[in-house]
């Protein structure tokens, strides 16, 4: 904040330094010069790189998955690929792609506020909720910031919107360079959707959804297109699909923090064994109710033990089993052939383990040890 910045050409800033109150805003904006981050040093670069595509892809929800299935089907099709942005390595950290190949960029907000010339070939939007309210004005200066990867776009480019809620649905309408796309879970068929195993949930359609119509606009053929969903592996601890015993599916999810995004896992299958708990966000599981009907038995771990199991007992039977080792173990013994065994804990992981990985690596070992 010393420094005098005259002269300078930008300021190279992390995405998670909040410029909507940090004061190297205010003296940047004074010295009249721009705050960028490294996909705007990226897009800058890209007259060195040979020819090439991108992709980027936001929303509040489903944005790794939708950029690692996206990066899957292009290679499984023989299209030079790599991910970057908010997933795996840093784009400036990779080498770069032989000519005809496709960069797909997972693109938070934040990392969206900090870039100004990226004109994506295909720029996709998932879906707009509420989250990282303190970043923003209000709702409506979220879902504004989402919309600026479309305005980076030029004439001819395309855009995917999945327009399944209003603000999604408030953008879309306003698009007016490119060839917008309208897509939806409504666009996958049940069938379709069994033939891809790490891809379940309606969560999961809308994601499909959206990379279909990502890899039709770079001109995939539909073969390429089947064989990439049906061969996807899915990403650690997103209902990753990690063992089978006796007919049983043990399933981790240790990825969802928050009842919202357990939700979707509970939907996915219709006989589950659920582990939740650790350190709660909120103390309701509103967002999970209209799937409780799903659940065969509770098993409860971590600080919120107690306050899940009190809330869960009136629907279901449930089991305050403190740790994880201890849930998977009673879980098991319960489970019949049909059922699944879901860690999808709704909340935090660090009253017990590092991060959700330590967590999800945990619940690996516990059913590697049945
Ligand atoms: P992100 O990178 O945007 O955080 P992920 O693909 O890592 O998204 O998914 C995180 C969690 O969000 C998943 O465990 C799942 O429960 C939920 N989720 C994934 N895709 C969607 C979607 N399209 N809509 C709503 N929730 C989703």
């Amino acid at each position: 904040l010393e420094i005098d910045l005259t002269g300078f050409d930008g300021v190279v800033v992390s995405p998670g330094v909040p410029i909507n109150r940090h004061p190297i805003a205010d003296k940047a904006r004074a010295a009249g010069v721009p705050l960028i981050g490294d996909i705007e040093l990226f897009a800058e670069a890209r007259a060195d790189l040979p020819p090439h595509k991108i992709v980027g892809i936001t929303g509040t929800n489903g944005k790794s998955t939708t950029t690692a299935l996206v990066t899957h089907m292009l290679k499984t099709a023989g299209v030079p690929a790599l991910m970057g942005g908010n997933i795996g390595l840093p784009i400036l950290a990779q080498d770069p792609l032989p000519e005809g190949g496709v960069y797909v960029l997972e693109l938070s907000s934040y990392q969206i506020d900090l870039t100004y010339t990226l004109d994506c070939d295909v720029a996709v939007l998932l879906n707009i909720t509420p989250d990282h309210l303190d970043r923003y004005d209000g709702f409506a200066g979220y879902a504004t910031s989402k919309a600026r990867l479309f305005s980076m776009q030029s004439d001819g480019h395309v855009a995917v919107v999945a327009t399944e809620d209003d603000a999604t649905r408030a953008i879309f309408d306003t698009l007016s360079v490119g060839a917008p796309v309208r897509v939806g879970r409504g666009d996958i068929s049940g069938d379709d959707q069994a033939g891809w195993p790490t891809l379940q949930g309606p969560h999961n359609a809308q994601n499909a959804a959206a990379a279909i119509a990502v890899c039709r606009a770079l001109g995939l053929s539909e073969d390429a297109i089947a064989a990439g969903l049906r061969s996807y592996p899915g990403l650690p601890h997103r209902m990753e699909r990690v063992a089978e015993r006796g007919g049983v599916l043990f399933v981790n999810d240790s990825k969802a923090t928050n009842a919202e995004s357990t939700a979707p896992a509970l939907a996915a299958y219709p006989k589950i064994r659920w582990i939740l708990g650790g350190r709660a966000k909120t103390d309701d599981l509103d967002a999970c109710a209209p799937h409780f009907g799903h659940v065969r038995s509770a098993y409860t771990i971590g600080e919120a033990g107690a306050m899940f199991a009190a809330l869960l007992a009136p629907h279901m039977p449930v089991v305050e089993s403190g740790t994880l080792g201890a849930a998977v173990k009673a879980a098991a013994n319960d489970a019949e052939a049909g059922d699944v065994v879901l860690l999808s804990p709704a909340c935090a992981s660090f009253d017990q383990f590092r991060d959700y990985e330590a967590r999800g690596d945990a619940f690996r070992a516990a059913v590697g040890a049945l």
